[in-house]
């Protein structure tokens, strides 16, 4: 049995799910289909991504998705769980309230929300999630993401490929944990064995919206970049820090989603800043882009410091906004060339 998870910033526990012997599995947009349905419930200047999740609830849902838990985020996807609860016929749907701040009060308000899905979740599939559970999904999860930031180390010296990798962290975000450790433990293997190869390409920094499209890191390495690091939810902020598995589980999950790097929904966004900064530094990129998915406000409502902060530092730094489409990636090409010809 699959739980869907529709979440901007990655802030959903899934350790809790998978305490309920159930497979989390994260929602994420499909550039081939055409958007019709969604439109009858959100305004033109909806997000693009979240509408295209939407589209796909209302066309047909994944029969082994029994339920959804929604994080809180930006206002898209807050209000499009009302529009989930209206229209889309599941058996469990939670609102999961991942706080807005990082402090104490937030963090006590956190602990008693996750407790209250857990308890839902009990009820609704008449399960037991215990700490011992809770712990038990902990450990795997830390082991996978253990795996990714050593891959992903891989990566900034171009052994790995750049979307090679981000599918890798997508694969794990969509699939039974269990199989996707035993997955990277081959590949981790493998990839130690390949030797570090010369490479041309720009390294450059990926910042911005959910990026899901594999096929649009394709794109941007076809044009002479390499991803060698980013802040991304389908990236490093998946895989950075880790849980504590010593201490209460509950807890432990909560700090760790308030300790982790910073989203633009969340607040002071500007620490997205600080962390992009040590990112840029720590791996020499020569420049920082950042991509927004059409409408993405909190990317936006970024961008113009991003922008002044970058400039500060003498970073090269290009703010695109993408139409979820692959056959719009194309117009963009003029824009990435040139600024690969600054770097
Ligand atoms: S891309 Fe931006 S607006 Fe869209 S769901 Fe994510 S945070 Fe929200």
């Amino acid at each position: 049995m699959k739980i869907g998870i529709l979440d901007s910033g990655v802030e959903t526990p899934e350790e809790i799910i998978m305490a309920a012997e159930m497979t989390p599995v994260r929602l994420l947009s499909n550039p081939l289909i055409e958007l019709s349905k969604s439109n009858e419930h959100v305004p033109p200047n909806h997000c693009i991504w979240a509408r295209n999740i939407l589209e796909q609830a209302l066309q047909a849902i994944d029969d082994d998705i029994k339920g959804i838990v929604v994080a809180h985020g930006c206002d898209c996807t807050n209000r499009e769980f009302d529009i989930w609860l209206e229209c889309v016929h599941l058996d469990f749907m939670y609102f999961l309230n991942a706080p807005l701040k990082r402090d104490e009060i937030a963090l006590k308000f956190f602990i008693d929300d996750i407790k209250e899905m857990i308890s839902q979740i009990e009820e609704k599939f008449d399960v037991s999630i215990n700490s011992e559970k809770i712990r038990k999904a902990i450990i795997l999860t830390n082991k996978i993401r253990r795996i990714l930031k050593e891959m992903s180390e891989y990566r900034a010296k171009r052994v790995l490929k750049t979307s090679q990798f981000h599918a890798y962290v997508k694969k794990v975000q969509q699939q039974d944990k269990t199989e996707m450790l035993m997955f990277l433990e081959k590949e981790l293997e493998r990839v130690q064995h390949e030797k570090t190869p010369n490479s041309l390409q720009k390294p450059i920094l990926l910042t911005g919206s959910v990026i899901d499209d594999t096929n649009f890191i394709v794109y941007l390495e076809n044009l002479g970049f390499d991803i060698i690091t980013d802040d991304l939810c389908i990236g490093t902020r998946y895989f950075w820090n880790l849980i504590d598995e010593t201490c209460d589980p509950i807890e432990a999950l909560a700090r760790y989603h308030l300790e982790k790097p910073i989203y633009s929904t969340k607040s002071p966004s500007i620490e997205r800043f600080t962390f992009l900064k040590y990112l840029a530094e720590t791996y020499k990129v020569k420049g920082v882009i950042n991509v927004a998915q059409k409408f993405c406000e909190p990317v936006l409502f970024d961008h113009p410091i991003m922008s002044t902060k970058f400039k500060e530092l003498g970073i090269p730094y290009l703010f695109i906004e993408l139409e979820y489409k692959q056959e719009s990636y194309k117009q963009l090409s003029t824009r990435f060339e040139a600024f690969g010809e600054i770097l």
